[in-house]
């Protein structure tokens, strides 16, 4: 059984989310279990350029300043093409999205290519130096996994790339033909121009990296992959890669579930959120505030994402020793 603490936003309350953040943290205790005297990353997601819907750089600035000056801030590059994609582009992103307050560390070098084995998993060279974490994700659907949360942080998030390259090597989409309007939002949306402005669309998948991007841009869901083996395939190694990069760590995980959108963080399409604010969680255990977080959107995930299987990455966690689903709620 883990302690998961939670802020209830939805809760009648004076404060504003900021004041109320605070006392989350001072009433769980948690990041005191942080040694202020060693390095500590704190993991974020920053929002890809034009995503408005990313954990808010108030939020992390309220960590930031507890944690002291060995406190850094950390995201790894990604495989599609687009300013996080190398670490000059994206430091410049990080500052242009609120962060510049803290240092900002490139996980994975400049390209994405400083790894350290780890489990057999390529792991962002940094994240591997690091003896602590706190790990601040945005719960939020997403096309393979179902939802994003900590787990979803860590595994694919904390990976050097060629990591990520495994993880969706198996994530190939597919055209359904039939349902298919020829409208070419995939076309223009597709980072690695892997489809073709045909009739009708062919992909090309020596250039296709499997970020499954089209599978949510595509208005008639006629781009699809096969559920149950590519992406559990996908999910399983999301798993296997999360506990690698906290091993051997102290890590602490605050989950928002707020601005609960359809998509990623890694979208640049603005869309509204698909649900109302909930709350936010801190624990100790990235399976159980995953579990937690999930509980509380269930409906709202199932109807956004009806083709996954969200409680797959929390059956998957339990059975490999990265966490419990067994949960203990306490209330702020
Ligand atoms: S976005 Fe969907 S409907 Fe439009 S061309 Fe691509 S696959 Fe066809
Ligand atoms: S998954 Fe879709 S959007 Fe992503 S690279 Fe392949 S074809 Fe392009």
């Amino acid at each position: 059984m883990a302690d998961v603490h939670f802020l209830d936003l939805r809760e009648k309350s004076e404060d504003n989310y900021l004041k109320r953040f605070s006392r989350l943290l001072d009433e769980s205790g948690l990041l005191d279990r942080i040694d202020r005297n060693r390095p500590i990353a704190i993991k974020i997601h920053p929002g890809e350029a034009g995503n408005l819907y990313y954990v808010k750089p108030h939020y992390v600035r309220i960590v930031y300043e507890r944690l002291g000056n060995r406190a850094f801030l950390t995201d790894t590059t990604t495989l599609y093409p687009g300013e996080r994609m190398i670490a000059p582009t994206y430091q410049r992103l990080v500052k242009a999205h609120g962060f510049g307050f803290a240092p900002f560390l490139v996980a994975d070098g400049l390209r994405g290519e400083a790894s350290k084995q780890i489990d057999g998993c390529e792991i962002a060279a940094v994240i591997d130096a690091v003896p602590q974490m706190v790990v601040i994700s945005h719960i939020k659907g997403h096309m393979v996994t179902g939802f994003g949360g900590a787990i979803k942080n860590l595994g694919m998030g904390c990976s050097a790339k060629a990591g990520k390259l495994w993880m969706h090597s198996r994530s190939k989409p597919k055209l359904r033909e039939e349902r298919c309007q020829r409208c070419y939002i995939c076309v223009e949306y597709c980072p690695n121009q892997a489809i073709s402005r045909t009739d009708p669309p062919v992909i090309d998948y020596q250039r296709c990296t499997g970020c499954c991007g089209c599978l949510s841009v595509c208005p008639y869901r006629a781009i699809g992959i096969e559920w149950n083996a590519e992406a559990r395939y996908t999910t399983e190694g999301i798993v296997r890669y999360a506990r690698a990069a906290v091993k051997g760590k102290t890590c602490i995980y605050i989950n928002f579930v707020i601005d609960i959108t359809r998509h990623c963080d890694c979208f640049h399409t603005i869309e509204p959120p698909i649900g109302p604010d909930v709350g936010i969680l801190i624990a100790t255990d990235p399976v159980a505030i995953d579990k937690a977080s999930y509980d509380l959107i269930e409906k709202i995930i199932r109807k956004a994402q009806p083709q996954t299987e969200p409680h797959y990455q929390i059956e998957k966690g339990v059975e490999i020793g990265l966490g419990t689903d067994q949960v203990q709620l306490i209330r702020i």
